[in-house]
């Protein structure tokens, strides 16, 4: 924060015993009209207008006020100017907090209605979706019956994908543009925001010296706004590898060799993911049908006809294959 020094003024007191208004909180330590001494805790801020200019007055500090007849002293007095009791033990005047002008606020944004009555909806959906699947996931594992299953079928599948080198259109940010990449076409396209200073937000206050003086201060807070930084944004073509064909290899049986398709390569591919899948079917003593995906080798230790005791869903009926004991 900026602070710009506006001035040093004189703080303002009323006489209590003949009346003397706004009298000097520097000049008139006593009271012109009666000769009472000034009391340190009644001085105030002057009205707007009415301000008079401290010059050249050196501050010792605040201002002490005599333990024996309460008259503020400088800083600078060894002795009261008033009764001549030492000044030593004597406490520092309070200062007069000034209450802060608030900073002006910010104009409200007119919020278009629909828009936020929108983003409510939205978010309304959402947490609907996310609690419903939420609670769906909860009943699924935990709520669960036992049944009798019998292992009625399996089936297994490997596959290899084969790539090919093909050219692709993609966009990217300029920076980003691959080597090789051949097609560039970029234009200037909003990539982010950044903060900028937009100005300053300033308010006067005034600070006690303590002294029958206060600084004026002009306090500045920069102020900021979100301005769009732009980038190149660019499509192009590259030569990226694709899947062209899957090769795979199947069968029904616990009985199979299990093993991976065999690939021919042709000129250009290459050999790209491969992937793995073993299930078994099976029949719920009520007549209901079913199959889950598992490891090879619990696919193949669930031998065709054997019957078990699975924990099954309540919803979906999915079985649990982790909880397969033997009847
Ligand atoms: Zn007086
Ligand atoms: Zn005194």
């Amino acid at each position: 924060m900026r602070e710009d020094h506006l001035g040093r003024f004189q703080m303002l007191w009323d006489c209590p015993f003949c009346g003397s208004e706004k009298l000097l909180g520097l000049d008139h330590r006593h009271c012109p009209g009666c000769g009472s001494p000034q009391a340190a805790d009644k001085r105030y801020y002057p009205p707007e207008g009415e301000e008079i200019a401290v010059e050249d007055h050196p501050f010792h500090g605040a201002d002490r006020v005599c333990p024996a007849c309460q008259t503020p002293m400088s800083k600078a007095a060894d002795f009261c100017g008033s009764c001549g009791s030492p000044m030593d033990e004597a406490a520092a005047a309070k200062l007069k907090a000034e209450a802060r002008p608030a900073l002006p606020a910010p104009a409200p944004e007119p919020a278009p209605k629909k828009k936020g009555l929108a983003a409510f909806l939205g978010l309304g959906c959402v947490l609907t979706v996310f609690g419903a699947l939420a609670l769906f996931c909860l009943v699924a594992v935990f709520w669960k019956k036992e049944a009798g299953v019998t292992v009625t079928g399996h089936s297994w599948a490997r596959s290899i994908a084969v790539e090919q080198q093909a050219k692709v259109s993609e966009k990217a940010w300029k920076e980003d543009v691959p080597a090789g990449a051949s097609g560039v076409s970029c234009s200037k396209e909003q990539k982010s925001t950044k903060r900028v200073q937009s100005g300053e937000e300033c308010t006067t206050v005034r600070k006690d010296k303590g002294d029958g003086t206060y600084d004026k201060v002009n306090e500045c807070k920069p102020t900021y706004k979100e301005e769009p930084v732009y980038g190149e944004r660019c499509s192009y073509s590259v030569m990226k590898w694709q899947t062209r064909r899957t090769e795979t290899a199947g069968g029904t049986s616990t009985g199979d060799t299990i093993a991976w398709p065999v690939v021919r390569l042709g000129a250009g591919e290459r050999e790209g993911a491969r992937s793995e899948d073993y299930t078994v079917r099976f029949r719920l003593d009520d007549g209901k049908d079913g199959s889950c995906s598992t490891t090879q080798q619990r696919w193949a230790s669930l031998s065709p006809g054997s019957t078990w005791t699975a924990k099954v869903s309540v919803i979906g009926g999915g079985i649990d294959f982790e909880a397969l004991s033997p009847r």
